[in-house]
């Protein structure tokens, strides 16, 4: 695997060869098993295979969110050496940000719900840095997890509202033995937090109950719920645990929405 250490280094390697055959996998790092089910399918399905990791700034409402955002990038290496991917592209903010963050792309209508209610400039984040990768990689197909259902909708939007010449490839959600999404933000949980965060979905998942019933019960458990809420055929929520946000969604049978 080729590590490109910034994003002219990258410009410089593949400047010759033909992207017709690129896949890309943006993520924030600390990896696991769910990002390795998005890299698996790019390697699968293309002759090279472009993850980046970048803990976009722009998209963090809240500094010590962004501070306390874990970094693993020597295993990171390991594991996507393992999987065979073939670039690893680590971009520096002022290479991605030439007139800081002045000119963006942003949505007015879905990125203004669910995790964009309370942090308004999150998706202007998420959607201006996911153009930037999409542009500076050339990627054909570029794949995301519906674990971040809204971002992979408000990203399927822009690719096609703007005519971009790339392919959104939306993957189901991993999880763990127990049904807890896996998430690099797990890693902050202490066990007594894992065992509660692991009702998260069973709850969610529940259609028996409303999703204001949902939120009533994950209080009582000990989580403060930003939203839990019905819309697109699915049941989203976002709650946190101490300092630990978490995000789950499901598909769900009934169309009604909140
Ligand atoms: P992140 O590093 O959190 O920005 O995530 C990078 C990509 O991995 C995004 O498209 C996420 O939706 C996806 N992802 C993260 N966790 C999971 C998971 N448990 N299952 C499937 N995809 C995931």
């Amino acid at each position: 695997m080729k590590v490109h250490e910034s994003v002219a280094q990258w410009m410089a390697a593949s400047k010759d060869s033909d992207p017709r055959g690129r896949g890309l996998v943006p993520t924030m790092g600390a990896l696991h098993e769910g990002h390795g089910s998005l890299i698996r399918r790019c390697v699968q399905e293309n002759t090279q295979s472009v993850v980046t990791i970048y803990v976009n700034p722009t998209q963090f409402e809240n500094p010590e969110d962004l501070s306390s955002y874990p970094d693993s990038l020597q295993d990171d290496i390991r594991y996507l050496e393992s999987l065979g991917v073939s670039d690893l592209v680590l971009p520096q903010y002022k290479e991605l940000y030439p007139f800081d963050f002045t000119i963006f792309v942003d949505e007015s209508l879905d990125s203004r719900v669910l995790c964009g209610k309370n942090r308004t400039g999150h998706f202007k984040g998420v959607l201006s840095v996911v153009m930037k990768l999409i542009n500076l990689t050339q990627a054909r197909r570029v794949y995301f997890g519906k674990k971040d259902y809204q971002q992979y909708r408000l990203v399927s939007k822009m690719v096609e509202a703007f005519f971009m010449p790339t392919t959104v490839v939306g993957l189901e959600t991993i999880r763990d033995g127990d049904g807890l999404a896996l998430s690099s933000r797990n890693r902050r949980l202490s066990d007594e937090e894992l065992a509660t965060a692991r009702q998260l979905n069973v709850l969610l998942g529940n259609e028996e109950l409303s999703t204001g019933e949902v939120a009533l019960q994950l209080e009582k458990l000990g989580f403060r719920v930003e939203y839990c809420e019905q819309r697109w055929s699915r049941r989203f929520v976002a709650a946190h645990l101490g300092t630990v946000r978490l995000i789950d969604n499901v598909e769900v049978t009934s169309a009604a929405e909140d």
